[in-house]
């Protein structure tokens, strides 16, 4: 692998391992299927990591995810309500993947009738105070669904899918774990509602804050959380992991230095515009790590090195801190700076460099996939 040059994304393998072995073990522990969501590192190579942990099945958010994955998974769900314009996409999907859809409308149970030329679980899916989608707890549909679901053969109802995304607005721990104990009372009573003319009705759940934070999922058969396999700034100030736990870190190089900033190759277009506001109100994009001169092989240790990303544009950022810091760095250097929401920014990049100087691919840089 030939020295960085240009913004890379630096892929930690052995705290991404680490992360979503901590994850596996902790279903495992309450007897909860472990479906993770795909969604964070879109990578067939990763997705293998997890694989050798014993999970058989996943969860992606687009058809487009779920064709990419077929090639080398039997299960998946495709966690947002069905795009019925997509309805070819999925019937085009090797056969022999199983497929778990989510519905909202009546209509849409009609429409995949008619249209569906395959087998599918079919989960409702449940708006647990999050308020991005979902039928309300009280909402008419979820009985008159699951009245048109009962004894069909092709669409095979699963239970109540929610994703309790709010966590994300959480301001600590506690705030994490009163969420996620009122989506499980609200995915609880619907299970006792329900199941008497219903039986077998099944529970999917799974945020990273709330599973990263709550030790015991009872109640809950199946658990998606994504974000978990990277973690990133955003999950570390809701109290979700340890600065220890980020498995990736963007490598930009110093293109200019100022006497009050350095300015560095990685801009809006390889970090995506997420930020924060940190305890001084300052709105930032990323958080340095490690030193100038350090081997970025050596991987960027637990400690921030006072530097903010505090502006992008397209491909420069601006990095601010303390002079003493600042003056450590000079054009050519490299500077390692923690994203601010993984998910994004594994997008925006499209690969991963390990520290071992592995490449691997992200599915928007290895899409659509070349015969086998
Ligand atoms: N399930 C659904 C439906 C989601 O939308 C998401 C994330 O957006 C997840 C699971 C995974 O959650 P997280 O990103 O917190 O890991």
């Amino acid at each position: 692998m030939p020295d960085i040059t240009e913004p890379t994304l630096l892929l930690d393998e052995a705290r991404c391992r680490a992360n979503i072995r901590r994850m596996a073990d902790k279903a495992k522990r309450s007897g909860a299927r472990f479906r993770p969501h795909f969604k964070t590192h879109q990578s067939l190579e990763i997705g293998e990591w997890y694989r050798e942990l014993g999970v058989e099945a996943i969860t992606v958010s687009s058809v487009k995810m779920a064709d990419y994955f077929s090639r080398a998974w039997d299960d998946i769900t495709i966690a947002v309500p069905f795009n019925v314009l997509e309805i070819e996409r999925v019937n085009a999907i090797r056969p022999e993947c199983r497929l778990n859809l989510c519905v909202m409308h009546p209509e849409t149970i009609e429409f995949l009738r008619e249209n569906l030329r395959r087998d599918v679980g079919i989960w409702l899916k449940i708006d647990v105070g999050y308020h991005r989608t979902g039928l309300g707890e009280d909402d008419a549909r979820i009985g008159e669904l699951l009245d048109l679901l009962a004894g069909d053969d092709k669409l095979q109802v699963q239970g109540f899918l929610a994703h309790a995304g709010h966590t994300y607005e959480a301001r600590n721990r506690e705030e994490i774990r009163a969420i996620d104990t009122a989506a499980r009372a609200i995915m609880g009573r619907l299970v006792d509602r329900f199941s008497p003319a219903h039986p077998g009705l099944q529970v999917s759940l799974g945020d990273s804050p709330g599973c990263s934070v709550v030790e015991d999922f009872t109640g809950i058969d199946e658990l998606r959380p994504g974000n978990l396999v990277f973690y990133d700034l955003q999950q570390y100030t809701l109290g979700a992991c340890g600065l220890e736990d980020i498995a990736i870190a963007m490598a930009c190089p110093v293109i200019a230095r100022h006497d009050t900033k350095l300015i560095v190759h990685g801009g809006g277009v390889h970090f995506s515009k997420d930020a924060m506001v940190d305890d001084e109100g300052v709105r930032h994009y990323g958080l340095a790590v490690g030193d100038a001169g350090t081997n970025w092989r050596e991987g960027w240790g637990t400690e921030l090195n006072g530097l903010k990303l505090s502006a992008l544009s397209q491909e420069h950022g601006t990095l601010t801190g303390p002079a003493e810091v600042l003056s450590r760095y000079r054009p050519g250097d490299i500077v390692l700076v923690l994203p601010i929401h993984a998910c994004m920014t594994a997008s925006d990049m499209k690969a991963y460099t390990t520290l071992e100087g592995k490449r691997l691919l992200h599915l928007e840089g290895d899409y659509p996939l070349k015969a086998a």
